[in-house]
């Protein structure tokens, strides 16, 4: 074998194991505003916890984007915000709960108090870096942290492999599975270079997944609205700072309503300033559509500029070297003020 895929160590592996073949009331979750990233690693663990003979339910904190509808099982999602008494009562009863693509309760919104008061054993599997507060999971069973990985596709992937049940797998587990790998690498142009990772897609590719289908039903499924929507905001919108060579864009409700945004269409908008030559970061800030004064910031970088380091100093947020997100409590013009001042503040980092 070229590759060895194993990522837990014995004991973590006969952890997982062993709390997994005793659970019976599984739930398995993720973040708020899930991404292909949350949303394939939940449904692809859930194939593997059904092959094992499991019955899990996937509950979501929100509505996840319109372009990955068209997964398989999605049907079977429930969101916890328009089922919160179900939801609860599933919690409640959990003795397993399966926690995916994040480290932090937080993450969760709206479910994280009744996560934190289940007593159910909790199982973390994250590719971001480890935070203490992963602890207040508890019991915490185990906490599969693994920050060099893209994803947590990845890592779910990888455990199922090592537990030797990818050959009782197929299509359900591949196509999310593969859907999160690259919606977290951007179709594999960042964060992608491990040999280890288009080995994983090779074996994907043997459960006969079209993964060109999946990167159209992923990548080309804007409503006309929504590229017009881009077109305006690399137009009129997007303010370029060639000496920092940053850039930042605003998003408002106003701007939404005219292309009439729905959740998901803000997506990938603020990666596509990075197609500028030299271009080092790029911020945007986007209106919350239902309450006043939230700005939800992204930030995108190339090379080593660390969003993650700018979004806990000035947007309250956090996440990857690359790849991070915050949000402020102001006006939309307090947080142009607030990025300006980022920019500037960052300025030896971005020259
Ligand atoms: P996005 O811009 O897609 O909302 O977020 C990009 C990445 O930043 C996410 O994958 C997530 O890892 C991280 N992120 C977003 N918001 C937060 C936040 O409030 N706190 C932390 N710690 N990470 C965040
Ligand atoms: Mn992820």
């Amino acid at each position: 074998m070229l590759f060895n895929l194993d990522i837990l160590s014995k004991e973590q592996l006969q952890v997982l194991s062993s709390e997994t073949d005793e659970a019976q009331n599984i739930v398995i979750c993720c973040h708020v505003s899930p991404d292909g990233d949350a949303i394939g690693a939940c449904l692809g663990w859930a194939e593997y916890l059904k092959a094992k003979g499991k019955k899990p339910v996937v509950i979501v904190p929100d509505q996840y984007p319109d372009f990955l509808q068209w997964l398989p099982n999605t049907q079977t999602i429930m969101r916890y915000d328009k089922h919160k008494e179900e939801a609860d009562r599933l919690i409640a009863a959990a003795d397993h709960i399966y926690v995916m693509d994040l480290n932090d309760p937080k993450r969760t919104e709206g479910m994280q108090a009744v996560l934190i008061k289940s007593k159910a054993r909790k199982i973390v599997m994250d590719h971001h870096l480890p935070l203490p507060a992963v602890e207040e999971f508890k019991p915490l069973a185990l906490y599969a942290a693994f920050p060099n990985l893209c994803s947590t596709c990845e890592i779910v992937f990888r455990i199922a492999y090592q537990l030797g049940e990818f050959d009782d797998l197929g299509q359900q587990f591949a196509v999310p599975i593969y859907c999160g790998m690259m919606t977290d690498t951007g179709g594999f142009t960042f964060n992608s270079t491990r040999p280890e990772i288009f080995f994983i897609v090779s074996l994907l590719l043997t459960k006969n997944i079209d993964k060109d289908k999946i990167y159209r039903n992923v990548f080309h499924n804007f409503s006309v609205t929504r590229l017009r929507l881009m077109g305006y905001v690399m137009f009129s919108k997007m303010e370029y700072d060639a000496a920092r060579h940053a850039t930042f864009f605003t998003l408002t409700r106003e701007d939404m309503k005219r292309f009439r945004f729905i959740k998901g269409d803000a997506e990938g908008l603020v990666n596509m300033p990075l197609q500028i030559k030299g271009l080092k970061l790029s911020i945007s800030l986007r209106e919350d559509t239902e309450r006043e004064n939230l700005i939800m910031v992204s930030l995108r970088s190339v090379d080593n500029f660390p969003c993650n380091m700018m979004a806990q100093e000035f947007f309250n947020g956090g996440g990857h070297l690359n790849a991070s997100g915050g949000r402020l409590y102001c006006s939309i013009d307090e947080a142009v003020e607030t990025t300006r001042r980022a920019i500037k503040a960052y300025e030896s980092k971005l020259k």
